[in-house]
């Protein structure tokens, strides 16, 4: 092999054997694609981040196969169960064609290249650790494990077949960068030149993301839908987009007619480049008209700031980041919840509409809606709810922990104190 992907390590020859407890076996063969180290009772040898993990049965049968990752708190990422198969390039090929025709509904009204989209959702598509989003032909392939380095060059195989341009992008997560990479960079080129940024188009509206630096992969792929939902009810609004990030609320409610949008973001470069998104679209007459102003500010500071200067909008969309990373925090994160949802009641209009979002996967869904409901009440006011939404279908949902994104639109009216002060 020559190129950047010269210095990746071979899967070893040797796969290691592995005894899981019993209850992680059932797990498995629930579907369930992790297996703690804590579950796993004896392995045949010390084996390398990424080599293949056979798990056997009581009775010496085979019962799965996965990625070991003796790094990792889950130490076997689980890539098949049920009956003996090989993992090999042509096994990565078909799960990345697979899981690219269960996307074909999102390309069906629009030009498929010129769209961005997750191609991989992870173990939601039976590759624990790994992503793969495809900005207008660009693939841009994020490890969140070590274990995936000796399988990329096979990754990038199948992944070439679905994309269009014949651009990689690598991206790696924070701790896989700490690990040994091979030579390789969070950010680098792979394959092809890929424009930087990438434009690509968002239910027909023009978007740029950064590919090589940008959060995420460059743009939140999984707010879609609500953001085509908040572009279909802001004509004549005023709509204020917190957490905006690079806008993809904001330039949805100006196209669908807002009278006037906030962003308010901590991100001085994504502040920019939601400048830059909205500009991309001024065509349209709708985004031409709207007055667009951002805030580089925290979020909670800048909700009370505009609270108390008397700031009121029509529509406020919450979206912060996940607030419980750890087990241990969810109190804090619905906390969090709690407070936002408070300090929205505070800009948002007499029977204007509040959308809140929560993308921390600890927090379930019913605690959530129950969270943000009760600091409504809590606040003096009601919101009744207009619509629940979750994962758009390219971001398929296989397990428990894959369902991580929920959101409610409300409405909200006069509570107590509104009432009083009005
Ligand atoms: N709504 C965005 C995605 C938001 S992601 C979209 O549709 O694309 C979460 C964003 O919250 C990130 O852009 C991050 O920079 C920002 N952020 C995190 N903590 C923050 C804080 N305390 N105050 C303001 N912004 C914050």
């Amino acid at each position: 092999m020559s190129g950047p992907l010269a210095g990746l390590p071979v899967v070893g020859e040797r796969r290691l054997a592995a005894r899981v407890t019993p209850d992680a076996l059932r797990r498995i063969r629930g579907g369930h694609p992790w297996v703690y180290d804590r579950s796993v009772e004896t392995v045949s040898h010390e084996a390398a981040p990424g080599d293949l993990a056979v798990v056997f049965d009581r009775n010496g049968k085979f019962a799965a196969i996965g990625l070991w990752d003796p790094g990792s708190p889950i130490r076997i990422k689980v890539l098949h169960a049920g009956s003996p198969t090989t993992i090999d390039p042509a096994w990565f090929a078909a799960r990345i064609s697979e899981a690219a025709d269960r996307r074909a509904a999102l390309w069906a009204g629009e030009p498929r290249d010129d769209i961005a989209y997750r191609c991989i959702n992870g173990e939601n598509d039976g590759l624990p650790g790994l992503i793969v989003d495809i900005y207008a032909g660009v693939a841009v392939v994020k490890l969140y494990s070590e274990a995936w380095f000796p399988h990329l060059a096979a990754v990038i195989e199948g992944v070439g077949a679905v994309a269009s341009s014949g651009d990689v992008v690598l991206r790696l997560a924070r701790n896989v960068q700490e690990c040994e990479t091979f030579g390789l960079a969070d950010g680098d080129v792979l394959f092809g030149d890929p424009p930087d940024p990438v434009l690509f188009t968002e239910s027909g509206l023009q978007f740029e993301a950064d590919v090589r630096r940008g959060q995420k992969t460059g743009h939140f792929l999984d707010q879609r839908v609500n953001r085509r939902l908040v572009g279909t009810m802001s004509a004549g609004r005023s709509v204020l987009d917190v957490f905006s990030s690079t806008g993809g609320f904001s330039v949805h409610a100006a196209a669908g007619g807002a009278r006037s949008v906030h962003a308010v973001d901590q991100s001085a470069p994504a502040i920019e480049v939601a400048e830059r998104n909205m500009a991309y679209n001024a065509h349209l007459e709708a985004v031409a008209t709207c007055a667009f102003t951002t805030q580089c500010a925290d979020a909670f500071d800048a909700l009370g700031g505009l609270g108390r200067s008397g700031s009121r909008f029509d529509i406020v969309v919450i979206d912060p980041p996940s607030f419980a990373r750890r087990a241990d925090s969810v109190g804090r994160a619905k906390a969090a919840y709690a407070k936002l949802t408070r300090l929205a009641m505070g800009v948002v209009e007499s029977g204007g509409v509040l959308v809140q979002a929560s993308c921390s996967s600890r927090v379930t869904s019913d605690e959530f809606f129950d969270t943000v409901t009760a600091a409504a009440v809590e606040h003096g006011g009601r919101l009744t709810e207009i619509r629940r939404t979750a994962h758009d279908i390219d971001h398929p949902v296989t397990f428990p922990e894959g369902a991580y994104l929920k959101a409610g639109f409300w409405r909200v009216d006069p509570g107590r104190r509104a009432r009083r002060g009005g």
